[in-house]
């Protein structure tokens, strides 16, 4: 089988190229065919020799996935396409657009095995890790496809199927890819991982010290709340949870974004807010209120407008920052929580 060339980062291009005796300027030239120009065959790099371009194309592929559904909501902001991968399996990845900003929001895994109640990507259970190029590549087409339209990818969150932490190491070699300024060039600070709050991956990402935005989903104050709908929770308790937040902040120097998804009755109560002020005063947080997107096998209703505001008044209140997030595709179910492979 052909090996792609996304799943390698530029020094073993490089390797590759030398062992096949060429000279190491034709790996920048393939590098920058890939991630400046977005090429996606062999036969359009014209500035490479035929013999290398044939020998590439003997052994390589650029790309593996392949779109298989694409729906756009009503307001054309948002896109959420299916990819189906080498293997069968497929993910869902999508784009959102704002005034200012495009955003792409990635999956790291086939499913997710941490089986958050509200979650319809841990209602279909773990199939599998993506690799580093499966990663990359929801990126780079995402970018490609801006490109045709005169417009930039500014953003990339790990906020689509499954728990970045739980695949650290192709998460990070994805990004640090895409950050390769030979190639593609996104500075760290335009990515943001979410993660459910696995500690040890937390302790790794803070000894990086990298400029990369870290993003936790708390969305509830005490223990016995959030392991009834984060069941994770039972083996990496609040408090253990926000000291490994608090020394990152130390570390880092960098502000935390607390993910909390507002549900009607269950967390967005004035006692849970101001279990939360608690929890948090003090520290370098953000608070990002979202309320709840519809999942079929979940019956939480999402919280009121006004008790959505009314929570983040007690928050800013308190001196902490926080924001309410817009909803976004919830008619084509590409909202946060939202994305399950089954989908067609
Ligand atoms: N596994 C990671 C990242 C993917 S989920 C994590 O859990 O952080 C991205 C965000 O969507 C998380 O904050 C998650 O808690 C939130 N989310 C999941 N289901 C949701 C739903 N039905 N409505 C609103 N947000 C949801
Ligand atoms: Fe997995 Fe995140 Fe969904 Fe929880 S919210 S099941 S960690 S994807």
């Amino acid at each position: 089988m052909r090996n792609n060339l996304f799943e390698l980062d530029f020094e073993e291009l490089r390797e590759t190229v030398r062992a096949w005796n060429e000279p190491e300027y034709r790996a920048s030239q393939l590098w920058q065919g890939i991630y400046q120009n977005y090429w996606k065959y062999l036969g359009q790099f014209t500035n490479l020799p035929l013999s290398l371009r044939q020998k590439l194309e003997q052994q390589f592929i650029i790309g593996s996935l392949k779109p298989e559904n694409v729906l756009e909501s009503a307001d054309h902001l948002t896109k959420k396409t299916l990819y189906r991968l080498v293997d069968g399996a497929a993910i869902e990845t999508v784009l959102m657009r704002y005034k200012e900003r495009n955003t792409v929001c990635i999956s790291s895994q086939v499913g997710c095995g941490l089986g958050c109640k509200f979650c319809a990507t841990g209602n279909m259970g773990l199939t599998r890790n993506l690799s580093r190029g499966e990663i990359i590549e929801q990126v780079v087409i995402t970018a490609a496809d801006l490109k045709t339209n005169g417009h930039t990818l500014t953003n990339v969150v790990f906020m689509g199927m499954g728990e970045p932490f739980q695949n650290y190491g192709a998460v990070l070699g994805a990004i640090r890819v895409l950050n390769d300024s030979r190639g593609f060039g996104m500075g760290a600070r335009r990515f943001t991982i979410s993660t459910v709050g696995l500690i040890p991956g937390i302790k790794r990402f803070t000894e990086e010290n990298t400029q990369i935005n870290l993003a936790i989903s708390l969305h509830a104050a005490d223990d016995e709340l959030r392991s009834s709908i984060v069941p994770i929770n039972k083996k990496y308790p609040t408090s253990q949870l926000l000291a490994a937040c608090e020394e990152y902040i130390q570390t880092t120097g960098r502000r935390i974004t607390i993910e909390w998804a507002l549900m009607d009755g269950i967390n967005d109560t004035e006692g849970q807010a101001n279990k939360l002020v608690s929890l948090i005063s003090g520290m370098l947080v953000h608070v990002n209120l979202i309320q709840l997107n519809p999942v079929a096998h979940y019956d939480g209703v999402p919280a009121t407008d006004h008790v959505t505001h009314k929570f983040q008044k007690i928050l800013i209140e308190a001196g902490i920052p926080c924001t309410i997030r817009l909803r976004r595709g919830i008619d084509i179910q590409a909202g946060c929580g939202q994305l399950a492979s089954v989908s067609k």
